[in-house]
């Protein structure tokens, strides 16, 4: 079977999940388009710790935009309290708005690594 983790799930995860977890993570990008079932996505773990700096909330409902540093798109992120599910991720672009991916992701990194 083959592992269908993304690649920062796959590293952190490596040796299974850590003993303070409740339950074990899902990675939110087993084909490489966002899915709303996960939990503790090492790779969604990255865009959260940017997120949760600039978040916004209603209620115990947050949400998120991160521009990124070098072009005109952002990552839209939305999840309830400061839990393990991320419920929604979005490129947005222009008028487009559409699911995130695991090449968004890296781009986003990698554009904020070439800013650090
Ligand atoms: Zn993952």
């Amino acid at each position: 079977m083959s592992d269908k983790r993304c690649e920062w799930c796959r590293v952190e995860y490596a040796d299974g999940r850590p003993d303070y977890y409740g339950s074990d993570p899902q990675c939110a990008f087993p084909n490489g388009v966002f899915r709303t079932v996960n939990w503790s996505c090492a790779g969604l773990h990255r865009l959260r710790d940017d997120a949760e700096a600039v978040e916004v909330w209603n209620d115990d409902q947050h949400c998120a935009v991160l521009p990124f540093p070098d072009s005109c798109d952002f990552v839209v992120l939305s999840y309830y309290k400061h839990r393990g599910n991320t419920e929604g991720a979005w490129l947005v672009c222009d008028h487009i708005m559409r699911p995130l991916t695991t090449q968004d992701v890296r781009a986003y990194l990698q554009q904020k690594a070439d800013h650090e």
